[in-house]
């Protein structure tokens, strides 16, 4: 089983139909992901995954950018 690393998102890979990709391994690409994500309280295991609905287009090359946080304004004064 698998949780979206994304905080916040509650999508499984078992329960919902978006499509799930692992962190880079390209070091710079992979710190780029974490920097995004911007979760506090661990970073990424080899199992960590995140859904497509954090990219444009679905599209694992547009890094992932939507976030609750990015797409809610409201959620930036916290
Ligand atoms: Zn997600
Ligand atoms: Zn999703």
């Amino acid at each position: 089983m698998g949780m979206c690393f994304v905080p916040d998102c509650k999508h499984y890979s078992e329960k919902q139909t978006c499509r799930f990709f692992r962190f880079p391994l390209n070091k710079t690409e992979r710190n780029r992901w974490i920097s995004l994500i911007r979760r506090k309280d661990r970073g990424p295991s080899h199992f960590s995954k995140v859904c497509d609905c954090h990219f444009i287009d679905q599209d694992k090359k547009n890094e992932p950018t939507l976030f609750d946080f990015n797409i809610n304004p409201a959620s930036l004064a916290l």
